[in-house]
C-alpha cells in the first residue's frame, strides 16, 4: 500500500459541541470550559466550543454566552461556534468567536427533521449570517451533514453534494466540512466526492467529519488524507452523536485520529499523553467509559522480548 501523505494536518475537536449535545448528563461550564483548555493546552489547533442554538431545544448548550466569555484564549487555538440561524450569529458575534460555522443537510428530509426548513430556507439563513459574520470580521464556515448519505433518503446524490457545495460557495463561503452524520460513507465514496468538488471548485477548502457508527471512520479519514484533505473534525474519546440524527453514533475518536497520523508520520501537534489524561477527566464526568479504542488499548502493549507470551 502506498499512499500520498502530506507531513501536517489540522484537527477540530468537536467534543464540547458535537459530543456533549449527545451526553445525557448536562456537564457544568467550568467543566466544559477545563476540556477546552485541556485540549488547547494538549495542542489541539482547533475546538468547536458550543453552539449558539435555542437552549430549549438543547438545554447542554444553554451556556454557550458563559462558556465563551470565560474562555481562556490560547494564541495558537482557534475557537471556533456553531449557530443554525442569524439569532444565534446575531448572539454569537457578541462572544467573540475565530469563526462560526453552519450547518445545511445535503437532503431535504433530513433538513426538514435537523431544523424545521428547506435547504433552500437554510441557505437564505446563512446569507444574513454572512452579512452579520462580515459586520463583525468573523469568518463563516459550513458543515454539510448527511454529505454522503441519510438516514431518511439513502445515498445522497454526489450532484446534490456538489451543487449544495457550489452554493455555498456562492455566499462567500469558504470553508466547508463535509460531516458522515451516521456513519455510512466508505473510503472510496469518500474519495470519489473529494476529487469531484476539488475539480470543480478549487476555492473551497474541505473539512471531513466522519462518524464511526460501522466501524469505517478511521478508513474514511485515511481516504480523505489520500485525497488531499488536511482538515479533520475529532472528538476526545469518540463521543457524540446528533439528538436529531436516528442511528448517529460517536465522532472519530481524537486520540485514534492523532495515535494513527503520527504513527504514519503525519504531525497533527497534539500530544497524545494530554489527551488520554483528558479522556480519564471527561469519563469521569461524563460517568461513563468513552469509546476510543487507543484508549482502550492503553497499557496492552506486549512488552519487548516477550512475545512468545499468548495474548488472545
Ligand atoms: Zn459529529
Amino acid at each position: 500500500m502506498s499512499l500520498e501523505l502530506v507531513s501536517e494536518v489540522s484537527i477540530r475537536d468537536v467534543s464540547p459541541r458535537d459530543g456533549l449535545q449527545a451526553e445525557s448528563k448536562v456537564l457544568d461550564t467550568r467543566a466544559k470550559l477545563d476540556l477546552i483548555d485541556g485540549l488547547a493546552l494538549a495542542g489541539v489547533p482547533r475546538v468547536e466550543c458550543t453552539s449558539f442554538v435555542n437552549p430549549k431545544l438543547l438545554p447542554q448548550m444553554g451556556d454557550a454566552d458563559a462558556v465563551m466569555t470565560e474562555l481562556t484564549r490560547r494564541s495558537r487555538t482557534h475557537y471556533s461556534v456553531l449557530v443554525p440561524n442569524v439569532m444565534g450569529a446575531e448572539r454569537a458575534v457578541t462572544r467573540d468567536p475565530d469563526e462560526m460555522t453552519v450547518f445545511v443537510s445535503a437532503s431535504e428530509t433530513h433538513n426538514w427533521k435537523n431544523v424545521h426548513c428547506s435547504i433552500a430556507e437554510s441557505l437564505a439563513q446563512f446569507q444574513k449570517v454572512m452579512v452579520v459574520g462580515r459586520q463583525h470580521t468573523i469568518p463563516v464556515g459550513a458543515y454539510i451533514v448527511t454529505a454522503f448519505g441519510c438516514p431518511y433518503e439513502g445515498v445522497v446524490p454526489e450532484s446534490a453534494l456538489l451543487d449544495l457545495t457550489y452554493r455555498l460557495f456562492e455566499l462567500g463561503i469558504r470553508m466547508v466540512t463535509l460531516g458522515d452524520t451516521v456513519g455510512v460513507a466508505q473510503p472510496l465514496q469518500v474519495q470519489q466526492r473529494i476529487r469531484t468538488i476539488r475539480q470543480s471548485l478549487p476555492g473551497v477548502s474541505l473539512g471531513v467529519h466522519f462518524h464511526d457508527n460501522r466501524g469505517t471512520a478511521l478508513a474514511n479519514m485515511l481516504a480523505a488524507l489520500d485525497g488531499g484533505v488536511t482538515y479533520f473534525d475529532t472528538a476526545l474519546g469518540g463521543i457524540g452523536g446528533s439528538p436529531f440524527s436516528p442511528g448517529a453514533g460517536g465522532n472519530l475518536a481524537t486520540e485514534d485520529a492523532v495515535y494513527l497520523l503520527e504513527e504514519m508520520g503525519v504531525d497533527t501537534g497534539i500530544d497524545l499523553d494530554a489527551l488520554l489524561t483528558l479522556g480519564d477527566r471527561l469519563a469521569e464526568e461524563l460517568e461513563h467509559p468513552l469509546p476510543s479504542r487507543v484508549r482502550q488499548a492503553r497499557g496492552r502493549m506486549v512488552p519487548v522480548g516477550r512475545e512468545g507470551e499468548l495474548h488472545e
